[in-house]
């Protein structure tokens, strides 16, 4: 008898560690299960195409928009004019009041003479306290001796009042070359010594590595992201003429390992918003590192019960950042981190082919996301606005 109870406990075993698996979903069943009568039908009417096939839905469930943010909030990533006019500072006040929006980080950086007129327009406007400047290095011409030129540029940016470095383009690590015509990997050597200053001098560095793992994949109707990829050609990344998805996340990664002191702001969630267990891992390793929403919340939203479980697990980790500046696009993130709505539009069909779902988070973890962590990580930040 035994034989046959241990065989049953592996089995059972094996289930388990099944269902426990952290596989991509991949193909899904495509909508027709085996051989069923009629399998094989065509349509009778012209099949629309993707863009044209928009079903009004009948589901009727309670829905809880969000117009206004809960708690105050610091957008980490955002993209603002510099030096900013007294006029389109106005205007984009207005624009953040209604969302509870207080700070901006402004991390198209700037350094030098450019820093220092960012900051002035900032500090003579009627706005002080609402936007702040990170610090910028120009990585399109590495040579011998860069590192020790931006770690000393940096160093005077920061006494300019930087409050942090970035947002690192995405180009530096993918695209750039350095003087010598060879690709800049993000972990090349040179660059320690700018790593290095920014933990000496306690500000973080805001990084943006790689592309959601779509864009390096074959654009086939398998692809999640195929329409966007066929709308915008400069987003596509063929192993013809960019290096590998995980190619630049390994090199993203030695960075960070090589780094223990200076604390890094992964953007866009690293790009492992798909793969939430890869990205605990992550963060689980190294200590330095955090993250940041800006624009996949179409992963989150997709997920609820898994992001909702990540936020609690990691609610020290994530800050909040949007990027691009639209603000009738706000409203999606503080519904999906703020409601159990089920079933809503995302806002762009490009880049979702799906629904969203509420993440139902607790207010401890919402005041963490949108304004805690941001404080703790960017010390500078003006705090008049926050009441905790
Ligand atoms: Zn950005």
């Amino acid at each position: 008898m035994k034989t046959p109870v241990l065989f049953l406990l592996a089995v059972l075993v094996a289930v388990g560690s099944l269902a426990d698996a952290q596989a991509p979903q991949g193909t899904q069943s495509q909508g027709a299960l085996g051989d069923r009568p009629g399998a094989g039908r065509e349509p009778e009417f012209p099949v629309p195409s993707i863009r044209d096939y928009k079903p009004r839905s009948t589901l009727v469930v309670p829905q809880h928009p969000v117009p206004r943010a809960k708690f105050p909030v610091i957008d980490i990533h955002s993209h603002q004019p510099s030096p900013i006019s007294a006029e389109q500072f106005e205007t984009l006040v207005r624009s953040m009041d209604p969302l509870n929006l207080r700070v901006l980080v402004n991390a198209s950086g700037e350094s030098g003479e450019g820093l220092r007129q960012a900051i002035a327009a900032i500090q003579r406007s009627r706005h002080r306290d609402r936007m702040v400047m990170f610090a910028d290095i120009d990585f399109s011409r590495v040579g011998p001796g860069f590192g020790r030129r931006a770690a000393r540029q940096l160093e005077a940016d920061v006494k300019a009042g930087a409050l942090g470095l970035g947002e690192i383009s995405k180009e530096a690590g993918m695209t750039y070359k350095k003087t010598d015509g060879t690709r800049l990997r993000i972990d090349d050597p040179e660059l320690d010594p700018i790593w290095e200053a920014a933990g000496r001098l306690a500000i973080p560095v805001f990084i943006h590595t790689a592309e959601p793992q779509e864009f390096f994949a074959p654009i086939d109707y398998a692809n999640e992201r195929w329409l966007e990829l066929a709308l915008y050609p400069g987003r596509r990344r063929p192993p013809s003429g960019f290096p590998r998805f995980e190619e630049l996340i390994a090199e993203r990664n030695n960075v960070f390992r090589r780094h223990p002191k200076t604390t890094f702001i992964a953007a866009h969630f690293g790009y492992h918003a798909n793969d939430l267990a890869r990205m605990g891992r992550l963060l689980d390793e190294l200590p330095n590192v955090y993250t940041e929403s800006g624009a996949i919340l179409a992963e989150l939203g997709r997920q609820p019960r898994a992001a909702h479980d990540f936020f609690l697990k990691y609610q020290d980790r994530v800050i909040f950042g949007k990027d691009s500046y639209q603000p009738d696009e706000f409203p999606y993130f503080w519904r999906t981190f703020e409601t159990s709505d089920e079933y809503f539009d995302y806002y762009r069909d490009y880049h979702a082919f799906w629904k969203l779902y509420g993440m139902g988070l607790p207010d401890q973890v919402l005041r963490k996301l949108y304004y805690q962590n941001a404080s703790k990580v960017v010390p500078g930040l003006p705090r008049a606005a926050f009441t905790d």
